[in-house]
């Protein structure tokens, strides 16, 4: 996608004024919320001082027990109903969470996403994510001491429209503002300062506790594009806790047994691989269900021997998002590492051979996407400067449909946040058109010449009817990589007829500041012009129906000077509509519609008969 520059107009706001924004990183594992302080982004942290809040929720009769740490307590022991992870389900049906494999929750079909049951009631993921949300905004308010005006949520790139509407209801409900949300890899682009520089393309690595994704970004004048994104679902850190597990379990050969020792074991082994990444060796005492107290210990020669496959692992999609974007390896000019399993030093070191570059790492890898985040945010609120410039995952022109008189009606106004999708309705002129041509057009000015043509498509096979009784409905849909897909259906029939739209190609920047200045500084003169083609299309459209009307019934309900009063009032309106002058077409439309009552009522009067015709009066009481 496109993400696109703007200046934000304003001087810096005096530090009174100062707006509480926040990023937040909805993370699957951990989620951490950051905001800007005296020029400067940080992670807030919580009571106990810890920056991150583990992503876990559980339940229990009396409503939400426990969201954090307390939580992430209870996964293994109260699996049911403590769930983890809920951001794989956000905007997800039963078949694509069946593909995670064996979980441990009670999935409940239910239209457009599943839900979970829990001893709670049955909750959605939008629900969950709400009470993280809910939590790090609690976190955020305490830190900061006052009510946040709003919060930038960072979602992966590949999220779709479902997703990416999931996160924001989630916020909703967790009573926070949405700004924006932004692109993780974005985010944590951003956190780097990569917007500052002139050009270049990056490779955002990340690692976290459950999934891999990589994407790559082309930036330049401070638009970021979304080149490919790449991943694997199933990788992550736990994978290597897992590892760690199986080897200790071969090399003690002891009696675990249960849910709880299992618990035990991961936790141990999660601290091991932490603290690999500093010390040479690890060791631990776990406490086993049976009494039995267990000494393990782990070098870190013998924890990437178990587990270099996995690292291994990453290579492969970062070779497919390479390849789909077209891209060698020597023409990635950077490598940022994101995720918390990116510490792991044979990860880096991996990651240093592929790329032939040692990676960007100087910025927490687990705080990267909220520093990006918090950065944005504090800009959205307007607490920046008014010459910085803005990454937005917007559309920066509006998008719009040809209508009669050739004028753009907007479907999408500029600066809509992306993913959004718009219907509007639109008819038929003509009686018995079968056919409705399509214009789809950029730009900010009330005629479709001034602005940009962007596609033009045609639904066909319309019922005949007469003018105005077809309802079609336009839907313009602008996706996550700004792809917009227009699709229009006649709602009687369902005749319908699609089109895939790339609205941002080929537009510079230069071309699209030039569109927005020429939409304001044209304001008054476009909305003469919109005024007076409106008016057009009524005359015209007067015309069109009265000749249909005299070709149906002024045979047998005008006499002969009706006839000429008629074709006379029609001639000067006709005559007026090519001319420039409001009123003289306004006082012609009138004139025509006065010399037409008559007939009008006649015609009434004449259908109304007909429909009655053969019918007794009880059958039209209703
Ligand atoms: P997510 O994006 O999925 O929410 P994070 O980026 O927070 O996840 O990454 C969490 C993973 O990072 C966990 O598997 C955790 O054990 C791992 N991790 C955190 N710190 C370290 C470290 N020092 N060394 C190795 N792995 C780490
Ligand atoms: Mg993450």
């Amino acid at each position: 996608m496109a993400l696109l520059q703007i200046f934000e107009p304003g001087e810096s706001t005096a530090p009174h004024q100062h707006r509480l924004a926040v990023g937040i990183d909805l993370g699957t594992t951990n989620s951490l919320v950051a905001t800007v302080q005296s020029g400067t982004a940080v992670v807030l942290r919580d009571a106990a001082n810890r920056p991150l809040l583990p992503s876990v929720v559980r339940y229990d009769a009396s409503g939400v027990a426990a969201v954090g740490y307390a939580a992430r307590e209870w996964i293994t022991r109260d699996p049911q109903n403590t769930i983890a992870s809920a951001k794989r389900f956000m905007g997800r049906g039963i078949a694509d969470v069946a593909r995670y494999g064996t979980l441990p929750y009670a999935f409940v079909d239910a239209p457009g996403m599943v839900r979970i049951q829990t001893a709670a009631g049955v909750k959605s993921p939008v629900e969950i994510s709400a009470e993280i949300l809910r939590a790090l905004r609690a976190q955020a308010e305490a830190a900061l001491g006052g009510d946040l005006v709003g919060a930038v949520i960072t979602v992966p790139a590949y999220f779709d429209e479902a997703q990416r509407q999931a996160t924001k209801d989630a916020a909703n409900a967790a009573g926070l503002h949405v700004l924006r949300l932004l692109n993780e890899p974005t985010a944590a682009a951003v956190a780097y300062g990569l917007d500052n520089r002139a050009a270049g393309v990056f490779a955002i690595f990340d690692l976290g506790g459950g999934t891999f994704d990589i994407s790559v970004l082309r930036l330049s004048k401070g638009v970021f594009e979304v080149l490919a994104t790449n991943g694997d679902a199933t990788l992550g850190g736990d994978d290597f806790d897992q590892a760690i597990v199986r080897f200790w379990r071969e090399r003690y050969n002891f009696a675990a047994a249960g849910l709880q020792d299992a618990a035990a074991l991961l936790v141990a082994a999660r601290r091991a691989k932490e603290s690999l990444t500093n010390e040479p060796t690890a060791q631990a005492q776990i406490a086993l269900s049976m009494g039995q107290q267990l000494a393990v210990k782990l070098s870190r020669e013998e924890f990437v021997t178990i587990s270099q496959a996995l690292v291994d692992k990453t290579i492969a999609p970062v070779k497919r998002a390479l390849r789909d974007a077209k891209l060698g390896v020597a023409e990635i000019d950077g490598v940022v590492m994101v995720g918390g399993a990116t510490r792991m030093p044979h990860v880096q070191e991996a990651v240093a051979k592929f790329f032939k570059q040692t990676p960007l790492n100087n910025l927490d890898p687990d705080q990267v996407v909220a520093i990006g985040a918090a950065i944005q945010a504090n800009q959205l609120a307007g607490n920046k400067r008014g010459d910085d410039l803005l990454l937005l995952d917007v559309i920066a022109l509006s998008l719009g449909i040809e209508t009669m008189g050739g004028l753009s009606e907007k479907v999408i106004p500029r600066n809509s946040t992306i993913p959004t999708a718009r219907a509007q309705e639109f008819t038929t002129f003509k009686d018995g058109q079968t056919a409705m041509a399509l214009h789809i057009v950029q730009g900010e000015r009330e005629l479709v010449v001034d602005n940009r043509s962007l596609a033009k498509f045609e639904l066909r096979g319309i019922p005949p009817m007469v003018a105005g009784a077809a309802r079609i409905e336009v839907t313009f849909q602008v996706d996550a990589d700004g792809l917009l897909a227009v699709s229009a259906t006649e709602k009687t029939s369902g005749v319908r007829a699609e089109i895939i739209v790339k609205p941002s190609y080929g537009l510079s920047d230069e071309e699209t500041a030039a569109m927005l200045r020429s939409g304001f500084s044209h304001a008054n003169e476009d909305k003469q012009a919109r005024a007076l083609a409106e008016l057009i299309v009524e005359g015209k459209r007067l015309i069109e129906s009265i000749n249909a009307a005299i070709a149906a019934d002024g045979a047998t309900m005008l006499n002969d000077a009706d006839r000429d009063v008629i074709a006379m009032a029609v001639e000067v309106l006709e005559s007026r509509l090519s001319g420039q002058d409001q009123q003289q077409i306004k006082a012609a439309i009138e004139a025509l519609s006065n010399a037409t009552e008559d007939f009008a009522a006649k015609r009434m009067d004449a259908s109304v008969a007909q429909a009655l015709r053969g019918k007794n009066l009880n059958s039209l009481v209703l």
